[in-house]
């Protein structure tokens, strides 16, 4: 099992795509466009909260193919906190 998300360049690119973006989209919408952390509505970035690992292919699960509960709109500086103080699970699916 893999335990370290891999944030390779081709990831980064992935959350550019307008699948992501419209995903993004709707996570904030339902979050009201705050950081369900604090509550702020500034640098607003969406956060997984776990990363899921197709069994099939041993490929990562494309950003927007997540289901909406693993899902949260986190302000830029909740986010930075969350991932310096939590290791994302990595499933297998
Ligand atoms: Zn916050
Ligand atoms: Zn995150």
């Amino acid at each position: 099992m893999r335990t370290e998300f891999d944030a390779s360049k081709e990831y980064s690119e992935l959350l550019r795509t307008s699948q992501w973006l419209n995903k993004r989209k709707q996570i904030l919408k339902r979050d009201n466009y705050r950081c369900c952390n604090c509550g702020s509505s500034y640098g607003l970035e969406v956060h997984h909260r776990q990363y899921h690992i197709k069994k099939r292919t041993n490929g990562y699960h494309k950003p927007w193919e997540y289901s909406d509960n693993n899902l949260v709109t986190l302000c830029a500086r909740c986010h930075q906190v969350g991932h310096n103080n939590y290791k994302i699970p990595v499933f297998t699916v």
